[in-house]
């Protein structure tokens, strides 16, 4: 099982450290300790892994690493039902790939994967912690506050500022993104709902 996540952790270095936009944002740590995760399964792990989106030249080796580590990796969900719907729980979830709580640990430094089946609205939120979006593959509509709406494609990417009011939204295709935080609020969990 180590193996599956050290091949995640490698292919999204490799990502990470290829693009300037995501060290200019935070740089990738080199030092990371791996804490033995325990598999939690959520019903996004395999509507991802019999899903047909696909990456660039750049993102393909983190995206076929992470469909390799689907069935035994520690998904995440952080809202309840009364949070964001049924729905959005069967078929949303993420990984805490690197970060205070990371399955490899790194006190400021926070990296996620996270995966939205298609035709889900993730709801207007907002969080401390500063935030760079990597799509990975697929594709979603992305919008906040005081930003025109993007249709963000893979490659692509998009900031949110200290608690930025901002919301997604999937439409005939799934997305994979691979998700930064950086500054105040790492470790924290993003709030639903508008900050005024
Ligand atoms: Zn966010």
């Amino acid at each position: 099982m180590k193996s599956a996540w050290l091949q995640v952790l490698e292919a999204a270095r490799t990502l990470h450290l290829g693009s300037a936009e995501l060290q200019g944002f935070a740089p990738f740590p080199d030092m990371v300790e791996f804490v033995k995760p325990e598999p939690l399964y959520v019903p996004a792990s395999d509507i991802l892994r019999n899903s047909t989106i696909s990456g660039t030249a750049q993102t393909q080796p983190l995206v076929d690493a992470i469909r390799l580590l689907c069935p035994v990796a520690e998904w995440k969900q952080a809202y309840s039902e009364q949070e964001v719907g049924a729905d959005m729980l069967a078929r949303f979830g993420y990984i805490e790939l690197v970060g205070p709580t990371g399955v490899f640990r790194h006190p400021s430094f926070q990296a996620y994967i996270s995966f939205w089946d298609a035709h889900l609205f993730y709801d207007w939120h907002h969080h401390e912690a500063e935030e760079l979006y990597f799509n990975l593959a697929g594709d979603a509509i992305f919008f906040a506050d005081g930003q025109d709406d993007i249709t963000l494609n893979p490659d692509e990417t998009r900031i949110h500022t200290t608690n930025q009011n901002h919301a997604m939204r999937t439409e005939t295709s799934p997305i994979l993104t691979y998700i930064v935080w950086r500054g105040n609020g790492v470790g924290e969990l993003p709030k639903m709902g508008r900050v005024a």
